[in-house]
């Protein structure tokens, strides 16, 4: 294709399509809050904390500031710190270990699992060994339910009950997502969620949510999510943060998770018919017997060294890609000085390089998606 003809970029996630779906509903919301002047905890903060205990089963929903501080508030309940252990995976985003962090823990990375981008549940005790032999407490692992999918719960709960683990699941690009037919937010101790805008679930700016079934921890997350408030703000009975969600940003909340759950229809659509279309030439995520995906990322993996080209053919065309993770938290420069657990990460390492996800929104038509599948085939049998 010459430079002359080159097609416009079609947009990695159109946040426009669902914007304009979207629009007389949430400007009325918006509307609404601006009328009644309460920015913080307004009335649409409870009502959205409602909306999604009931979407997701979960008993309490403390909503916060973004889905980092999701990942904070428990962690902070829970008294984690010093001279704790923070088992989480290397292939994620650098957030899941960042909080470990900020709370003063250390994180210790283990692998995942090649099928499904998830943390190994066989490789938790490993890492909770290589915690004690360098003197470390091992109090919590983070899993994650990377790219929409979630991760093995069932077998993360029993290695985590054999170590004394509390779990907290790291739900950000994967609200809505089922295991064995129940939402996530219902799994480990407590979940996070994130609702910025490129996530599945997201709002017009940052936002996040914990779901916990444990009501004594959700009332000490909602006193740390406003300066650890006691009986009022100014009884003070503990160390907190500024973390709430905004109003105005639970008010466009509202109106998204009413279309939620067709999105989320949507998205699967787009996905079998990615894997219909791409199977044959690279390797297409699967979804495991039992469980759902809500298609944060469609990642492929292209071995052989050809995911540069394969990235740069298709921007020729107008289809942007994105990689995620290229480089595995284990050798980021913020993280490499945390230990590994004895079983290495050999996986999370091998799909740094292979690893390239393609456009996937609810709103991608059928016809820019046949043109996709349709250049990447051609990129993929060079
Ligand atoms: C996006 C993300 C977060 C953090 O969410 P923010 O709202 O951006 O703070 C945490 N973990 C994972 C896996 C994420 O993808």
């Amino acid at each position: 294709m010459n430079a002359r003809t080159q097609p416009a970029m079609i947009p990695f996630i159109d946040l426009a399509a669902q914007r304009r779906r979207l629009a007389p509903a949430v400007d009325e919301a918006v509307a609404r809050v601006l009328n009644h002047c309460q920015f913080a905890m307004g009335p649409e903060v409870r009502a959205f904390e409602a909306a999604l205990a009931a979407f997701t089963g979960a008993k309490n929903v403390v909503s916060c500031a973004s889905g980092t501080d999701a990942l904070v508030l428990p962690l902070r309940a829970r008294g984690i710190g010093p001279g704790d252990a923070v088992i989480c995976p290397s292939f994620t985003f650098c957030a899941t270990a960042e909080v470990a962090v900020l709370v003063g823990a250390t994180p210790i990375f283990v692998d995942v699992d090649e099928t499904t981008f998830n943390i190994k549940p066989g490789d938790i005790a490993a890492a909770v060994e290589t915690a004690k032999s360098l003197g470390l407490k091992p109090k919590a692992v983070i899993p994650v339910d990377l790219f929409g999918l979630p991760a093995d719960h069932a077998a993360i709960a029993g290695a985590a009950e054999a170590a004394g683990l509390f779990v907290l699941d790291d739900a950000a690009q994967s609200l809505g997502a089922t295991y064995h037919n129940n939402r996530l937010g219902t799994f480990g101790h407590a979940t996070a969620t994130s609702f910025f805008p490129a996530k599945p679930l997201g709002c017009y700016g940052d936002g996040g949510a914990v779901m916990t079934d444990d009501d004594a921890l959700a009332d000490v997350m909602r006193s740390i999510r406003i300066h650890g408030h006691g009986s009022d703000k100014y009884d003070n009975v503990r160390i907190g943060l500024t973390s709430r969600l905004d109003t105005m940003q639970a008010a466009v909340l509202i109106e998204k998770l009413k279309i939620f759950p067709d999105e989320i229809v949507a998205r699967d659509k787009i996905a079998v018919r990615y894997a219909e279309g791409l199977r044959d030439v690279c390797t297409v995520p699967v979804v495991p017997a039992g469980y759902t995906s809500v298609w944060a990322q469609y990642t492929i993996r292209v071995s052989g060294g050809r995911r540069d080209a394969l990235a740069d053919t298709l921007r020729a065309e107008g289809i942007p890609t994105a990689i995620y993770y290229p480089i595995p938290l284990h050798r980021q420069q913020a993280y490499k000085q945390f230990p590994v657990g004895k079983a290495g990460v050999a996986v999370s390492d091998r799909l740094a390089g292979e690893v390239i996800a393609l456009p996937m929104h609810a709103y991608l038509e059928a016809d820019v998606q046949d043109r996709i599948i349709e250049a990447t085939r051609r990129a993929l049998k060079k």
